[in-house]
């Protein structure tokens, strides 16, 4: 979550009045002179699915099932394949969902004198758990630093340490030495988790560093603290994430950090230093914990929409290229300058509606591919990827490539794309091949800090070894605005930057923002110029001889491919 400055004085900040505020709502896209007719349908498209009417589309909502006939009926009128549940375009996505209960909330911190009561939601939450309404646990703390374990980088905060039957207290991010994937392989909340349960651990405390404390403040992730957690549910009605060794997992603000630190020779600072100074080592704190969660679970059920356009080939047809984007959002929320719809027009309506101009332009075009082209639009992307996780391993026929769309930030003119994680495979090379067909330049990642691979759906089908590419918008201005001032509206890194700072995940990101629909049509024909590419390669996708992500991912190759 992140602060929102008004709407109104970040537009006016930013010189865009001009371009947003005073159009009425149904003028033609400002920079858009030349009627194009891809870029036109997928305005409609985007201004559909993030109108009010969707109410932010949130995964198990009647706004998302809305979104979701919309799409389907796009596919139908397309007279694309369906590649769902029984003939349908439908594939069915059982879930849990979670929401943590204040009442029976505990943190106590336990030592040989004393015993130290904390406050829910001032100084702790504790996590949803799918699996056990009623959780309890009470054992001896050891610090374990970020709980990063990576052999290959001679990397293991766990060494020397015991943390069978003991609470696991950590640190956010991983070490500032490694390199921008595995830093954000390893700094996910996922990993380390799974980390923790695989040594032992039977619950876990998160600690809020200062750091933390300015990206994400506590205080927004208290307010919210509320809002249901999703799991993937598995056919005996349990979470499909193998944590449930970790029976109460808790988070500390940056606030109350140091009251589990005392005693032990070192302060939450000190720690948090040491951490991105990379000397940080863990230890076994003088304090028991005694934790408890309750939750209130119900399972849901939420939809992936799955179309095909089928292969030409009789072999290569068995396999599919997905090109996909999720539909869901984030609902209603706390109101923000009186708005309460997080109506996602960026995040990722504007995917979705390129994603189906792509499939319209494939389904059009004379040859067609001799792989089968799979057009996937996700559910439950939100809260973790889940849509994406059930569709990677319930597929409807072999996956051997993905070209994801996730929120992408065309909102200046630009000449370019951002091909996120492309260079890990030979998804690269028919990139470079596709966008030099249509003189579509290729950038590097502006923000790899965001650590965007590993944060959308994409890393999914990574997950399940199959080579994978986010597609974002670019980053050089566009001839539209060349010998215009320098702002906002003409340089799309400031733009991006802006939006990042103030509209992502807020109400903000909705359709009055200056989007640039031709650019979004250009990445739709870069898209099926990309999937006619990888359709009809003699050889699928492959994973880079020892990358990181192939190789602890793939498996090995067939013998056929
Ligand atoms: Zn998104």
């Amino acid at each position: 979550m992140r602060h929102l400055t008004g709407r109104c004085s970040l537009l006016l900040a930013l010189g865009l009045c001009a371009l947003v505020a005073c159009h009425p709502a149904t003028a033609p896209a400002a920079s858009n002179a030349a009627p194009d007719p891809a870029a036109a349908r997928i305005r409609a498209d985007v201004r559909l699915l993030a109108s009010d009417a969707m109410q932010g589309r949130e995964t198990g909502t009647p706004g998302f099932e809305r979104a979701a006939d919309v799409v389907v009926a796009r596919f139908r009128a397309l007279g694309l394949q369906p590649a769902g549940d029984d003939g349908s375009y439908s594939q069915r996505v059982p879930l849990l969902k979670a929401t943590r209960l204040a009442d029976g909330a505990r943190l106590d911190v336990v030592r040989r004198d004393r015993t130290i009561v904390l406050r829910f939601r001032d100084h702790f939450l504790t996590e949803p758990n799918a699996d056990t309404v009623d959780a309890s646990v009470r054992a001896p703390a050891v610090f374990v630093g970020q709980g990063v374990s990576a052999p290959d980088l001679k990397h293991d905060d766990f060494a020397g340490l015991d943390l069978h039957g003991k609470i696991a207290v950590v640190l956010g991010g991983a070490p500032a030495a490694f390199d921008d994937d595995r830093r954000a392989f390893h700094a996910s909340r996922g990993e380390k988790l799974r980390a923790l349960a695989a040594h032992g651990a039977i619950g876990a405390v998160f600690v809020d560093t200062a750091q933390d404390e300015a990206t994400a403040p506590w205080a927004a992730q208290a307010a919210n603290w509320d809002r249901p957690q999703l799991r993937l549910r598995a056919a005996d009605g349990h979470a499909i994430d193998g944590l449930a060794p970790l029976r109460v997992v808790a988070r500390v603000s940056a606030a109350a950090a140091d009251l589990l630190f005392d005693g032990s020779g070192h302060t939450a600072a000190q720690l948090a230093k040491a951490a991105q100074d990379g000397s940080l080592r863990g230890f076994a704190l003088p304090l028991s914990l005694s934790l408890a969660a309750r939750t209130h679970v119900e399972p849901i059920d939420s939809r992936n929409l799955v179309a095909r356009l089928p292969g030409t080939d009789a072999a290569l047809a068995r396999e599919a290229i997905v090109f996909s984007a999720h539909l869901d959002h984030l609902g209603i929320g706390a109101p923000v300058d009186g708005d309460t719809i997080r109506n996602g027009a960026l995040d990722n309506a504007l995917g979705v509606a390129i994603t189906l101009e792509t499939a319209r332009q494939l389904h059009d075009a004379k040859a067609a591919a001799k792989r089968s082209l799979l057009f996937v639009v996700l559910t439950a992307e939100e809260q973790g990827l889940f849509g994406a996780q059930w569709f990677a391993t319930h597929p409807p026929q072999p996956l051997v490539a993905d070209v994801n769309l996730d929120m992408p930030m065309l909102l200046a003119p630009t000449r370019d794309v951002v091909p996120i994680g492309a260079a890990h495979s030979s998804l690269h090379g028919a990139l470079q091949d596709a966008a030099a067909s249509l003189h579509v330049g290729i950038s590097a990642d502006p923000f790899p800090e965001e650590a965007v691979f590993v944060r959308s759906d994409q890393f999914a089908f990574v997950r399940a070894g199959i080579p994978s590419l986010y597609l974002d918008g670019g980053v050089v201005p566009g001839a539209a605005s060349i010998g215009k001032r320098a702002d906002a509206t003409t340089v799309p890194k400031l733009a991006q930057r802006e939006f990042l700072r103030h509209c992502y995940h807020q109400p903000c990101d909705d359709v009055r923002q200056p989007i640039q629909y031709p650019d979004a049509a250009r990445m739709a024909a870069l898209e099926a110029q990309l999937a006619l590419r990888l359709g009809n390669a003699a050889r699928a996708p492959q994973w880079n001889a020892g990358d990181f992500f192939g190789a602890r991912f793939a498996a090995p190759a067939p013998s056929s491919r």
